[in-house]
């Protein structure tokens, strides 16, 4: 019941502690644990939320040295809990070393994130064993490395001694293999001799045999260190399999592997998607009714009105909504809706491609990716197409909302998405917000399914669009925090997903 009830949900990447899991979280866990005490009523813990979920988001890779927990103290069952650890006010946070006894050490921290570090820092013994050596490294260090760590990178951070960027990068890669990351002192001479180091931060790749290279980023701050570390040659999060390259990935599907670039959008994906939903996904209703017939109507209207395809296609689309607007019935079954799409299909200058020929949609494995990617991609392209021709700003996406609900085979992501559009949708009151709203909210989903089973290890979940895809939408803030220039994103979406750019290989 605290689970529904309080600020958090499981999918916040912080762990809900409750009377029954308290001591197996918190006692002798082998993370150092955060844990926030709040009451669900009271107002400071709900505008502190926001902050602790974008905590939990910013650090969930360093989950196996330090985890981020939260314990709703206004829910009666897990009053004992409070009292045992003392707790008077709300919000309390407070740090639980690895292996804790059942007493606890608590201290409200300011800038979060660098007083965890502190507190890590200053662990003492026994450390938490995933945790990698925060402390700064040296020459002679860095001169045996190789010898005893059996990895294929070491990336150097040099950086003044009040800079947390390398000790910030080192937990950012600490669940990937073949990478290691150690802080170098300003004030280690010989090694910002040797490499010939100016600027701080800057981060250096060191190699066997005392090789090395700069890493080239575009802001030297900790966002995209961690970005361009994490994709280097080899380095794959642990327990998934490593990249492999096309010609084998051609293997794994019974479908022939289509070369893409990853950098476009593909109208075969999109054509695939109407062909799926259409005839696969709105074929699982026997009768549509009541909200189902509601949100058909307006699911068909928004692609007859904005769907940026070949006329053949936008002719069957027009042609289907027009038929759909005039039935008065409050019943349509679906075998009269697929009797109108497949007479259409047959004219001559209207049809929809039967079959799927996923593109930038493919996935390494068939269960990967496709369907899902190509829902994603197509709402994307609508929010952009009504952004030049629509006047309502959340036609598109009530549309979305409601298929999504009513028909998206993936019920959990029926759920999750339906609970972001309640919270949030109402606040869409500009096209172009329509556009960032849909760009967030899959980030928020991003972000949820990082390292979950349903990614593809070849296509990892990420911040959109990464660096290399549009370094201008990236910012950092005085503090040294990633942000997103908003207007540049809004520029990059409209671009990217706009009809002009799609690329129509692979078309039948
Ligand atoms: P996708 O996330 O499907 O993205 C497709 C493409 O869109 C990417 O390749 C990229 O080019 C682009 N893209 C990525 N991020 C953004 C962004 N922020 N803005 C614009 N474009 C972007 N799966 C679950 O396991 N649990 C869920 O709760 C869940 N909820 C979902 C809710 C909805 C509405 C949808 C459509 C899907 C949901 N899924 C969920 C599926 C999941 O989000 C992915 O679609 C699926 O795992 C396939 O991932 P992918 O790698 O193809 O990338």
């Amino acid at each position: 019941p605290s689970a529904e009830a309080g600020l958090y949900t499981a999918s916040d990447q912080i762990v809900l502690l409750t009377q029954e899991n308290v001591v197996s979280v918190l006692i002798n866990s082998t993370a150092a644990m955060i844990v926030e005490f709040y009451a669900s009523w009271c107002g400071h813990c709900v505008a502190f939320s926001p902050t602790y979920k974008a905590l939990a988001r910013d650090i969930k890779e360093w989950k196996p040295a330090v985890d981020l927990a939260a314990v709703d103290c206004a829910d009666q069952e897990n009053r004992e809990v409070c009292k045992t650890y003392k707790v008077r006010g709300y919000p309390t946070i407070k740090f639980f070393h690895a292996y804790s006894k059942p007493d606890y050490e608590g201290l409200p921290f300011r800038d979060l994130r660098h007083k965890i570090l502190d507190k890590l820092e200053t662990h003492g013994e026994p450390w938490p064993p995933a945790c990698p050596p925060l402390e700064p490294t040296s020459q002679m260090e860095v001169d045996v490395f190789f010898e005893t760590n059996d990895v294929k990178h070491l990336a150097l951070i040099f950086e003044d001694a009040t800079s947390y960027v390398g000790r910030e990068v080192t937990l950012d890669l600490l669940q990937f293999d073949s990478i290691a990351v150690r802080r170098v002192l300003n004030t280690e001479e010989s090694l910002v001799t040797k490499l010939g180091v100016t600027e701080f931060p800057s981060c250096y790749l060191y190699y066997p045999g005392g090789n090395f290279t700069r890493l080239r980023v575009d802001i030297e701050a900790r966002a995209f260190y961690s970005y361009a570390l994490q994709r280097l040659p080899g380095v794959v999060r642990s327990g998934k399999p490593p990249p492999v390259s096309t010609e084998l990935l051609k293997n794994n599907t019974e479908d022939p592997w289509r070369p893409f670039d990853k950098f476009r959008v593909y109208m075969a994906d999109l054509e695939s998607t109407l062909h799926y939903s259409l005839r696969v996904e709105l074929g699982a209703q026997s009768v549509f009714q009541g909200r189902a017939l509601t949100s058909l109507k307006a699911y068909i209207s928004v692609l007859a009105k904005y769907f940026p395809g070949r006329p053949i296609v936008t002719n069957l689309l027009k042609d289907l909504n027009s038929w759909l607007q005039k039935q008065t019935g409050d019943r349509i079954s679906y075998e009269t809706f697929k009797e109108k799409l497949e007479n259409d299909a047959q004219s001559p200058n209207s049809t929809l491609p039967d079959g799927v020929r996923w593109v930038g949609c493919q996935g390494s494995q068939p269960h990967f990716r496709r369907y899902p990617c190509g829902v994603w991609t197509l709402f994307h392209v609508l929010t952009v197409q009504a952004n030049s021709k629509g006047s309502d700003p959340q036609e598109v996406l009530r549309a979305m909302r409601s298929y999504v609900h009513n028909f998206f085979g993936c019920r959990e992501c029926a759920g999750h998405f339906e609970n972001m559009a309640a919270e949030t949708l109402e606040q869409v009151t500009s096209l172009p917000t329509a556009v960032l709203w849909l760009w967030s909210r899959h980030n928020v989903v991003n972000n949820r399914l990082a390292g979950a089973l349903s990614e593809d290890p070849q296509f990892p979940k990420i911040q959109w669009p990464p660096p290399d895809m549009c370094s201008a939408c990236h910012a950092v803030k005085d503090n040294g925090e990633h942000t997103w220039n908003l207007t540049e994103v809004l520029k990059f979406l409209l671009t990217y997903f706009s009809s002009d750019r799609i690329l129509t290989d692979y078309l039948e």
